[in-house]
């Protein structure tokens, strides 16, 4: 017998569907949210919508924007023949911080990774080929996370590119291993973007 109110229980299976929030966490959640003056939960609330209904992803490189294509694929001023390729759209701050980087960009949205069950089906990988056949493009730098699901693929991603004759190189080591490239700070980001290697 469930005595917990409706919308209270929905809240917390709603909440319990974000990735990394379990059953306890949605819960607490859901109670911090009971409790906190109802414009802080009005707020997010908007903050969630405004992002769905104003955001979404480039057609192109699968950025984060506002516009289709997004200010990076749509500047005149970017280099198209060099594709930095990159697990999540943070990455793309990152790199954009160092402000070395004058090429486009392409978002995989994650990394291969057969323990969560992340193929590379699953990934914006066909798109990036499609570029690729498509536009003239002489370099793909590979940006992913040094870990052990950014190695899978890198590696991937290097025997699927190389046949098509386009260069394939790989940021240079140095980068935190394990650690996420988007908390890399700007000068190791722009030492690993100069000194990256051909795979
Ligand atoms: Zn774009």
């Amino acid at each position: 017998m469930n005595t917990t109110a409706e919308p209270v229980v929905r809240l917390i299976e709603e909440l319990s569907k974000l990735p990394g929030i379990g059953p306890k966490t949605a819960q607490r959640l859901t109670f911090f949210l009971l409790r906190s003056p109802g414009e802080q939960a009005r707020d997010l609330a908007q903050a969630i919508i405004e992002v769905k209904e104003k955001i979404g992803f480039c057609s192109t490189c699968f950025n984060i924007t506002e516009s289709d294509p997004c200010r990076i694929c749509a500047d005149p001023a970017r280099d198209p023949s060099v594709i930095c390729v990159v697990e999540e759209p943070l990455d793309i701050l990152a790199l954009e911080r160092t402000r070395s980087f004058k090429g486009l960009y392409h978002v995989l949205h994650g990394a291969i990774s057969p323990m969560d069950g992340i193929g590379p089906e699953d990934l914006r990988i066909r798109e990036l080929l499609t570029r690729l056949q498509r536009d003239t493009v002489k370099e793909v730098i590979l940006a992913v996370n040094p870990n052990l699901e950014g190695e899978a693929t890198g590696m991937y991603l290097s025997r699927l590119i190389a046949p098509l004759g386009v260069k394939v190189t790989r940021l240079a080591r140095g980068l935190p291993v394990g650690g996420d490239l988007e908390y890399a700070d700007e000068v190791t980001l722009t030492r690993a973007l100069e000194g990256r290697q051909p795979v």
